[in-house]
Formats: C-alpha cells, structure tokens, sequence
C-alpha cells in the first residue's frame, strides 16, 4: 500500500486536531520509513520477481524488524510513549501510536502472505496487490477520503497553506503513480534509496499544516 496510508494520516487530522500532520505522516509510514534503512544496513532483504504480483514485483521475503505483527506493536507502543513524553498530549499519543500499526493492518489488505506475525513466524497477506481494479479502487478511497477530511478540519491561514498541501497531494499522487506503472527497477539498492526519499514527505507536512489551522 502507498498513498492509503497517507489518507489515513490526513484523516488522522480530525481525531487529534492538535498533533501536526508531519507526526500523523511519520506514524503511518513508520515501518516504510524504517525499512529502507534496514535494507541498506542489510538487515532486512527483498528481491525482485517480475509477475509475483499483478501490482508490484517485490518478494518482501525477509523484513521481520520492520513488518512482523510484534515488532510493529513494540513501534506503535514506542511512537505513542514517545509521542506522549514529548507532547504530553494523550490523544494525539493515541492517534500517533495507533496509526503505527494501522500501517500493518492495510499492508496486511494488499500483501501476499509475507507479513509474519513475529519474527521467523508464519506469513499473513490477503493479496488485493493480485488484482488491478481492487488495489486502485483502495488506494484512491482511502487517499480522497483522507484528503477530504483533513481540508474540511482546517483551513489555510496563508496562501502558503493553499500551495503546500495542494503539492503534497500532487507529489504524493505523482510518486504512487510512478511506483505502480513507471519502470521496474532491478536493483534493490535503488529501491532503498528511491524509498528513503519518503522522507522529504514529512517535513513537507509540517510545512504545510503549519500554514493551516483547524476551522471547528
Ligand atoms: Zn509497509
């Protein structure tokens, strides 16, 4: 899963108004912000199949510190603490530790059965990545109905907070349309590298709702 997981960060907006979008985008996107790193310190392996999934050709065969049911509780439980110690506001710790591992949930829809319960444990993915219409259908839900509930739980208090959502929302749309139609690349160091590049995402949503408010 790709831009689902933004849309729940947007939609995250409404039950914690006070936490900044950056945080809700860091907590959705934990594990794949974790991951690239843990390839690159070859940690964590994946090898390229062609057709192994209609939507992408990825064998995440072995990503236990990152992706396995238990260890995505102990981030949740970590990012939520954590959260908790820096903002002492108990809501938002809830909101930031849950969208963790909503993170597991989603890429449990879409995964083929990759996704260990624990490290070493047996593998869970109900396979939507099998089947073009359903995986689309998905992502653009979850994406739209994100972006809708965040836009209506704030509003820009500059021009600043127009452009810098809006091209958020564009980068975001144009890297998940690169991902799932642009070439396959063959190299897996180049897919960690390409996948480090999330990051820019979140300080790009700190910009951005920096420059909005809530309006309710
Ligand atoms: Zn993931």
């Amino acid at each position: 899963m790709f831009i689902g997981h933004f849309g729940v960060a947007f939609a995250a907006k409404r039950l914690a108004p006070r936490t900044s979008l950056a945080t809700l985008v860091m907590a959705a996107q934990f594990l794949d912000l974790l991951w690239p790193i843990l390839l690159l310190l070859g940690l964590e392996h994946v090898r390229v199949v062609p057709g192994i999934t209609k939507v992408q050709p990825f064998d995440f065969y072995d990503y236990p510190f990152s992706h396995s049911l238990t260890m995505a509780v102990r981030w949740s439980l970590a990012v939520g603490l954590l959260y908790y110690l820096v903002r002492r506001y108990v809501r938002g710790a809830w909101v930031a530790g849950g969208l963790v591992l909503s993170h597991w949930v989603l890429d449990l829809l879409v995964h083929r059965p990759d996704l260990p319960l624990w490290p070493g444990g047996p593998k869970y993915g109900l396979g939507l990545w099998n089947s073009w219409p359903a995986s689309i259908s998905v992502e653009v839900i979850l994406f739209g109905a994100g972006i809708w509930l965040y836009l209506s739980s704030t509003r820009a208090r500059d021009r600043v907070g127009v452009y810098a959502v809006w091209s958020l929302i564009a980068v975001l749309s144009l890297g998940w349309l690169v991902a799932v139609s642009g070439p396959e690349p063959t190299d897996t160091h180049q897919l960690a590298l390409g996948t480090l590049g999330l990051w820019i995402v979140v300080p790009w949503a700190w910009w951005a709702d920096a420059h909005r408010e809530n309006s309710r």
